[in-house]
């Protein structure tokens, strides 16, 4: 995608507007699928929290993919794309086990991911094949709020509990068919990330029918030029290499699956928003848009660094700013921000807003939700519209009193 392409969007389909690049999305999963074909059976759940567009779910289902879910929504969600029930997994954390009940009753697989739940749904459905989520205890870097492998998290069975786990397996004699783990974004180091994977074996070695062995996500991907990311060619080579020995001394091919978010969609996705005013203070120069947290929270909540580029003047001298929101409330986007003089009306373009910016957007400050749009073969196509003032009165009741106040 060119910024001519997304300043003919912003113009046709207004201000602030996400804009996703299919071809950005299918070369992702290409690129990934491709890293581990030396794996018998592989399996690509995409993480749909990322980005829940039923379009998006579409395009990704066009490419093999098959869905991660984290509540019983997001499986309507993925069934409501054309989804099979078969093609998703459910992997939520602390959520009740009535939710894990309904959603194994319309043939999803179910991943329990602590030992309560596991020993009241064991008892009460023995014959249902479940996947059971390990903390392998592994910190893979990055943030700490996204973070997810490490010793206070509260995501995953501890490894030091497997003698309890495999107890109630025994005891409840359940159907333990996977295991899966998720050690959290930012995966750099790839031999710590194989360290972990060797837990999950060991793990594994303790049940006899397993079918697949879920190696969760955390790809790190670039923010801008230069920057460090996943090498994922490397990790297919060396990952594959140590699954498929595993699955030979286990005795079957077992299912190599990923479900990443972030890698498959984040790069594909920009943000476009208006400069509404340009604001000279004694200490910066603050360039206020027409959006703000509400629409992409993720450099407020967990300092994410989204370029930000002019694409209304490219070529313009660069100068500094504060690149600022509208909610009457502190929301730095970037400070100190080296980007291409900046005049009131121009358009700015935030990279990597694929994941978790959209999906993450509210109505704060009653504002709408913007529009999305996926650019796929030359041209655009809307794939949300803009939201109106009933979208903001939908569920609202008025106390029928009020006129007589
Ligand atoms: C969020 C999440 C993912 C996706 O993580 P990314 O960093 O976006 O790839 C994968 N698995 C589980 C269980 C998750 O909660």
């Amino acid at each position: 995608m060119q910024a001519k392409d997304l300043v003919q969007l912003a113009e046709q389909f207004g201000s602030p507007l996400y804009v996703y690049d299919a071809a950005k999305i299918q070369s992702q999963y290409k690129r990934l699928t491709s890293a581990f074909s030396k794996v018998e059976k592989l399996r690509i759940n995409y993480a749909m929290k990322a980005l829940s567009n039923i379009a998006i779910l579409q395009l990704l289902r066009e490419c093999g993919s098959c869905l991660d879910a984290v509540s019983i929504q997001e499986v309507q969600l993925g069934l409501h794309a054309g989804y099979s029930p078969d093609q998703i997994f459910f992997t939520p954390n602390g959520v009740s086990l009535e939710e894990i009940e309904e959603v194994s009753s319309m043939g999803v697989q179910i991943n329990i991911d602590n030992l309560s739940i596991l020993e009241q749904f064991g008892t009460k459905h023995p014959s249902v094949p479940v996947c059971i989520r390990i903390n392998p205890h592994v910190m893979a870097g990055g943030n700490a709020n996204i973070s997810v492998g490490h010793i206070d998290s509260k995501f995953g069975i501890s490894v030091h509990q497997l003698p309890h786990l495999v107890r109630i397996v025994e005891n409840t004699k359940m159907n333990i068919v996977g295991i899966h783990m998720h050690t959290g974004s930012d995966i750099l180091d790839i031999e710590v990330f194989l360290y972990a994977a060797e837990i999950l074996f060991d793990a594994a070695r303790n049940f006899k029918n397993l079918e697949f062995l879920d190696f969760g996500s955390g790809f790190k991907v670039p923010y801008k030029k230069d920057d460090i990311e996943t090498d994922i060619e490397e990790l297919g080579r060396k990952l594959s290499k140590r699954f498929n020995a595993f699955c030979k001394e286990y005795g079957k091919d077992l299912t190599l699956i990923f479900e990443p978010g972030k890698f498959l969609v984040s790069e594909a996705g920009y943000f476009l928003a208006k400069v509404n005013v340009v604001k000279q203070t004694t200490s910066t120069v603050f360039a206020g848009i027409d959006s703000g947290f509400n629409h992409l929270i993720r450099p407020m909540f967990y300092g994410s660094q989204h370029h930000i580029e002019n694409i209304s003047h490219p070529k313009a001298k660069e100068r500094f700013y504060s690149v600022v929101g509208y909610i009457c409330e502190t929301d730095t986007f970037a400070n100190n921000r080296k980007i291409a003089e900046i005049n009131e009306g121009d358009l700015l373009s935030f990279r990597n807003a694929g994941a978790y910016c959209f999906s993450m957007a509210s109505n704060y400050n009653s504002r709408y939700k913007p529009a999305e749009v996926l650019w796929l073969n030359g041209e655009g196509h809307l794939i949300r519209s803009h939201e109106t003032f009933e979208d903001l009165l939908r569920n609202q009741i008025p106390l029928p009193i009020v006129a007589a106040v």
